[in-house]
């Protein structure tokens, strides 16, 4: 009886102690590298030899292109890849933290340290990782420095301020780190990684030179270097790779016969009008128009430009996804391609910019991603960028927080395509709970059974020597 109890209890026991080998959620989790490449356009690879690049596309998925949500600009689009949220809907609506009260602005780096500006409903792929039972790293990418819900990335490389974006040496050192300390020694789970270029010679050069050839040739070594790397360390049998960008880059217009276009000379706008602006800032621009004066603002603006497109901020078209926070101000401005919103001067220099409308092919990023769970050799199209979320959510294994996009989306991409399901989602938190309840359930049972088994010996031992006291007995007695 003893012996079947405890066959019972081994077979109880032993899908908690096995390794998940069975059924649709029963892949293994394999870690995952999500990498963004500033502003690399999802065309830069067709002027340019990109050997490591066109590999990754054998090797794994290939898209045509990615649509980011609008605004283009860096720390907005960058936190909806972590989000999987739109720009309304996470609220980092701009590369810069602004105060209409005080009209205090800060720059792009200072906004990176700015918790609230961050943490406001939205929660990152990071500590939603780290909640489930995921070790999570982040070196340089927009969002690290912040403070969410009282927890940070646990492991973390923070940009230094001024920060040389395209030194390649410090490239690869900086993928050393990922691989051999973050993924190997410290076995983190997830780690997004950040690299400054092909944006800053986009800006300073312009997207159609030689200069930005030589930055994309910089950018496909390094992928050589990632993937040769995760090789050389053991990795690449369960690393997944993504990699992306926040948004692309497009010529600046220069020169005669440009109409710059430039707020102060448009005929009924004036800056007194204003309360706060945010403009000088490539091609979009927000107002907020003192009391009683928005329709004057507005009437001045729409029309005043034949290349500036003026909207209240609730009449913004609903394919931006940008209009419903509280932060984005009342009046929104946005430039054709080409051109940039001056507010005084035209003293904007670059000669390659972002930030202009989503649609915009010259906005849209590079998506390729190769692993264990990606198919090899497939081309796709285009898709949103809050549909990168999900997948990356899919691939680790854990629940994501509510999101703009849909795992539909990139599910053919995976080799496990049809594996996919809800509970997959709680398998790093559930089953560990599975394996801690059988573990003590088996251990209830089987102290249940030594105990039942031992009182029935002493029984029986008891009953069949009552005529003959035992050396005990006799002891007892004795006393
Ligand atoms: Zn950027």
């Amino acid at each position: 009886m003893f012996l079947s109890v405890c066959v019972l209890c081994l077979l109880a026991l032993s899908p908690a102690l096995g390794a998940p080998a069975k059924g649709p959620c029963a892949r293994p989790r394999n870690k995952l590298l999500f990498i963004s490449f500033d502003g690399f356009r999802w065309d830069y690879d067709r002027d340019v030899d990109t050997p490591n690049l066109d590999r990754m596309a054998e090797d794994g998925v290939k898209a045509a292109y990615v649509t980011p949500p609008y605004l283009t600009v860096t720390s907005p689009t960058h936190f909806t890849l972590l989000t999987g949220r739109y720009i309304e809907n996470h609220g980092v609506i701009h590369n810069m933290w602004f105060n209409v009260s005080t009209q205090e602005k800060k720059q792009y780096y200072q906004t990176q340290f700015v918790d609230d500006y961050w943490d406001n409903g939205s929660l990152p792929i990071w500590i939603t990782a780290q909640r489930q039972g995921l070790k999570a790293g982040s070196l340089h990418f927009p969002g690290t420095a912040a403070t969410y819900q009282e927890e940070v990335v646990q492991v973390r490389q923070v940009e230094p301020f001024l920060y040389d974006h395209n030194n390649e040496t410090d490239w690869r050192l900086n993928v050393d780190r990922v691989m051999g300390d973050w993924f190997g020694r410290q076995d983190l789970d997830l780690v997004t990684l950040y690299f400054g270029e092909p944006d800053g010679t986009g800006h300073k050069y312009g997207p159609e030179t030689p200069e930005r050839r030589a930055a994309v040739r910089q950018v496909d070594r390094t992928v050589g270097y990632i993937r040769h790397a995760a090789r050389s360390h053991g990795l690449a049998d369960r690393l997944n790779v993504i990699i992306t960008a926040d948004h692309g880059m497009t010529t600046v217009r220069r020169g005669a016969g440009v109409n710059e276009i430039v707020l102060a000379d448009i005929p009924g706008f004036s800056f007194r009008d204003v309360k706060f602006h945010l403009v000088d800032y490539g091609p979009s621009g927000m107002l907020l128009p003192r009391d009683g004066l928005l329709e004057k603002v507005y009437r001045a603006l729409k029309g005043g430009h034949p290349n500036l497109h003026v909207y209240k901020k609730e009449d913004m078209p609903a394919r931006l996804h940008f209009s419903k926070h509280p932060r984005i101000l009342p009046i929104i401005l946005w430039a054709d391609p080409g051109y940039v919103i001056n507010g005084f001067l035209p003293l904007q220099f670059n000669k390659g910019e972002h930030g202009f409308d989503n649609e915009l092919m010259e906005m849209k990023p590079f998506f390729r991603a190769a692993g264990p769970d990606f198919l090899r050799g497939l081309l796709v199209g285009g898709f949103e960028t809050v549909n990168i979320y999900p997948l990356m959510c899919h691939l680790l294994g854990i629940t994501p927080e509510i999101n703009d996009g849909s795992l539909d989306v990139t599910r053919h991409m995976l080799v496990h395509s049809d594996s996919v399901c809800e509970t997959t989602a709680g398998e790093s938190l559930g089953w560990r709970v599975m394996v801690g309840l059988s573990a003590v359930a088996g251990f209830l049972v089987l102290t249940f059974v030594v105990m039942t088994t031992w009182s029935k010996c002493r029984r029986d031992r008891e009953s069949s020597s009552l005529d003959q006291p035992t050396e005990d007995q006799e002891k007892q007695t004795s006393l």
